[in-house]
């Protein structure tokens, strides 16, 4: 999949995967990162099990054991 210049200067606005993820998802503050429900359509959830580190820039489900980075986010919720 290949995206749009006017896409990645969108994603790059964004301060951080979190701002991102908490429009879809929200998210609480854990010593480590921050967790929330899982915010892809095909894992509804009602413990938290998402997992965001800011500092990576990256998420990690482990209920559904979906990883990745603000792209393949989007990949997956289709905004
Ligand atoms: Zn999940």
């Amino acid at each position: 999949m290949k995206f749009s210049t006017q896409f990645i200067e969108r994603v790059s606005e964004a301060n951080s995967i979190v701002d991102i993820i908490a429009q879809h998802t929200q998210l609480k503050s854990t010593g480590s990162g921050m967790m929330g429900r899982c915010p892809f359509p095909d894992h509804p959830e009602k413990t938290p099990s998402f997992s965001v580190s800011e500092s990576k820039q990256v998420y990690h489900c482990f209920g559904c054991g979906k990883s990745g980075n603000i792209f393949t986010f989007y990949e997956i919720i289709k905004v």
